[in-house]
């Protein structure tokens, strides 16, 4: 079959929940993918911000060949070595004290509503707790993670939401403020906010909410799923400012393409939340899952992923803002190390298609934000190729 018939295929298979590029996406090497016809492409996606380590990596291949030839599955009723090892590395990386493991980021959300909000019923017996979340923020499609989603479109068909929560403004501490009462339990963002538009929290509305949340016994619940796993310049953002919070949830890269996510919670909120029985799941750290995440860390460490992205961010960075300068369309850049936003006049969408054909894989972030999450193993060369592209497409727009 061809690239178009397996595209036909899909519309009649698939239930029609995107509006997907036309082409079919075959196999990967480094920071470049492959479609059926053979067509190559830079990616500047990673798999929206997933694979962190480029494609076809042998190491990371192999150790997952590895695993799958001693145990896949054998559910959370019994230990595994992979998931203790995972464990034990997640919580050096991040100074976090326990982990939960999760099969994806909305999961690991859920997971930290709930401990958010057993904390609160342990204090006080009452179970009208609400939790701040922000405008313009993104955590996932299942109903609880919807429903702290500051994204009215998503949530419309789907009401009612979860109850009791109140949206604040991200920046802005007196929204954070006026939205706290004494039932708050829990205020949660994204260190960088991804789908709602790349907008990095600033490190004095970090540390003022932090501070209000010590004053008031709130937990602070940081979203990293998509800004955490070294794709700023540090494990996680929140370390870059030392704002740590009570719980944090990861996934995304934390795999690299095999389906994972987690929650972490300090010692305090874990001896006070989550007990047995409280919360499960079937497949979660799962030692395939598991031994995906130790490899990820491994590599990361052995092939200095951080302080590539710190070099190669800036980089991005000075060639983006370039763009900026350059072109009347192109209004502003947001972002951090290898998490960045172009704000457009124009609809996102028409780069993104005139990119496609020119043999760059890039997406939005909002209707008119390009969003760029490359595999964090990029190299300048490859930002250079990137812009290149980027100008072409441009040029054209702003020719007519
Ligand atoms: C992608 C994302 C999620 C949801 O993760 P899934 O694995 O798609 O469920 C949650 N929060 C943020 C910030 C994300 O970028």
């Amino acid at each position: 079959m061809n690239m178009q018939e397996y595209i036909e295929d899909a519309e009649k298979a698939l239930l029609h929940t995107y509006n997907r590029y036309q082409i079919v996406l075959d196999k990967g090497e480094g920071v470049y993918l492959y479609d059926l016809d053979g067509k190559k492409y830079l990616d500047f996606c990673a798999g929206i911000a997933v694979f962190a380590l480029g494609y076809h990596n042998e190491k990371y291949n192999d150790a997952l060949k590895v695993q799958i030839d001693k145990v896949i599955h054998t559910s959370n009723y019994y230990y595994n070595v992979p998931a203790i090892e995972a464990a034990k590395k997640l919580k050096k990386v991040s100074g976090m004290d326990r982990v939960f493991f999760t099969n994806s980021g909305a999961e690991a959300v859920e997971g930290a509503i709930k401990a958010a909000r057993k904390y609160a019923y342990l204090k006080d017996g009452s179970t009208d707790h609400e939790i701040i979340a922000m405008e313009h923020s993104f955590h996932g499609r299942t109903m609880g993670a919807l429903s702290v989603t500051g994204n009215p479109k998503y949530r419309e068909a789907f009401e009612p939401m979860i109850g009791n929560i109140r949206f604040a403004k991200l920046n802005d501490f007196e929204s954070v403020l006026s939205n706290v009462t004494d039932k708050t339990c829990a205020v949660l963002f994204e260190t960088v906010q991804g789908e709602g538009g790349i907008y990095p929290a600033d490190e004095s509305f970090l540390k003022k909410v932090k501070a209000l949340c010590e004053e008031r016994d709130i937990l602070l619940i940081l979203d990293e799923i998509q800004c955490g796993m070294g794709r700023t310049g540090c494990m996680f953002a929140w370390q870059k400012y030392s704002v740590k919070p009570d719980i944090m949830v990861t996934a995304k890269a934390l795999g690299c393409g095999v389906p994972v996510g987690a929650f972490l919670l300090t010692e305090h909120v874990a001896q006070n939340s989550l007990t047995s029985g409280d919360h499960g799941t079937t497949y979660g750290g799962n030692p395939l899952a598991a031994a995906a995440i130790n490899i990820v860390l491994d590599l990361f460490e052995e092939n200095h992923i951080i302080d590539n992205v710190k070099e190669v961010g800036s980089y991005l960075e000075e060639t983006l803002d370039r763009l900026v300068s350059d072109y009347t369309c192109v209004k502003e850049r947001r972002g951090s190390g290898l998490m960045q936003g172009l704000a457009l006049t124009v609809p996102a969408g028409d780069v993104i298609h005139k990119a496609l054909e020119k043999g760059l894989i890039i997406v939005n972030a909002g209707a008119n934000v390009l969003r760029f999450v490359p595999p964090l193993v990029i190299r300048k060369e490859n930002v250079d190729d990137m812009a290149a592209i980027l100008r072409a497409c441009l040029d054209e727009i702003e020719m007519g």
